[in-house]
């Protein structure tokens, strides 16, 4: 991140990048899905280090077996395992998501519902999330901004925290969560989940289609004027 550049340089930017970034790739995108949050957090805990397929075949066939989510938690954990079993870490998570059921059941008095967090505000929402164990900052916002609360929280994957390090508008070696804690603090306070939802995936998209961990095709590249990574790779190509 250039030293000159002050937060309010930097929030103009990475509005910029957003308004290119979302043009080149068509917003406003469709959400994923209109899942309640219980049922977006189950998702967002089989989905750590696992392909969105490969979450979403596990994911699929947890619910055919177990038709609602009581049935998760008065099952047996290797029930549960072997029907995610396609998942990295099965028999962390089978375990995991039970108990975050549970959780979710004796916050609701019985009831299995976190339908109440659409009337918190996101910091709040979020703090109350992730008391469950097993449930990270990424996940927090996931379950916020995918579920059908679809409310204001910023997801940053590897993919969009890659892009934003290279563009310049964090700082280079900042981890998943201070990068995600920077690129939300540039959002206009008043933004709804849907604009949120567009900024996460513009620069995901960004960094799967163009900007690759190995090898980024600087040369296809549509915000290239305005990265940090590309003039510095111009102007000294042993430095990148
Ligand atoms: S110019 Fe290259 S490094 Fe910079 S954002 Fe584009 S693809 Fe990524």
């Amino acid at each position: 991140m250039n030293a000159p550049d002050t937060t309010t340089d930097l929030r103009a930017k990475a509005m910029l990048l957003e308004k290119i970034l979302n043009a080149h790739y068509g917003a406003p995108f469709a959400f994923f899905s209109q899942r309640d949050p219980v049922s977006e957090m189950v998702k967002t805990l089989l989905s750590h280090r696992t392909k969105n397929p490969v979450t979403k075949v596990a994911y699929n066939t947890l619910v055919e077996r177990f038709p609602t989510w009581q049935q998760v938690i008065d099952s047996p954990t290797a029930a549960v395992e072997d029907a995610v079993k396609l998942v990295t870490y099965p028999e962390v998570k089978a375990p995991r998501i039970q108990n975050a059921l549970q959780t979710v059941k004796d916050w609701g008095e019985g009831e299995l519902t976190l339908d109440y967090l659409e009337d918190m505000d996101v910091p709040a929402a979020r703090k109350r999330l992730a008391e469950i164990p097993g449930v990270g900052a990424k996940s927090t916002a996931a379950i916020l901004n995918f579920s059908r609360l679809q409310m204001p929280a910023l997801v940053v994957d590897m993919h969009h925290l890659r892009v934003a390090a290279r563009l310049g508008i964090v700082p280079a070696k900042a981890t998943l969560e201070k990068g995600a804690k920077i690129l939300q603090s540039y959002l206009p306070a008043d933004y709804n989940g849907q604009q949120v939802f567009d900024n996460h995936q513009g620069f995901m998209r960004h960094g799967q289609k163009v900007c690759h961990w190995r090898g980024p095709n600087c040369g296809a590249c549509v915000v290239r004027d305005h990265c940090d990574y590309f003039q510095k790779k111009n102007s000294n190509p042993a430095a990148v």
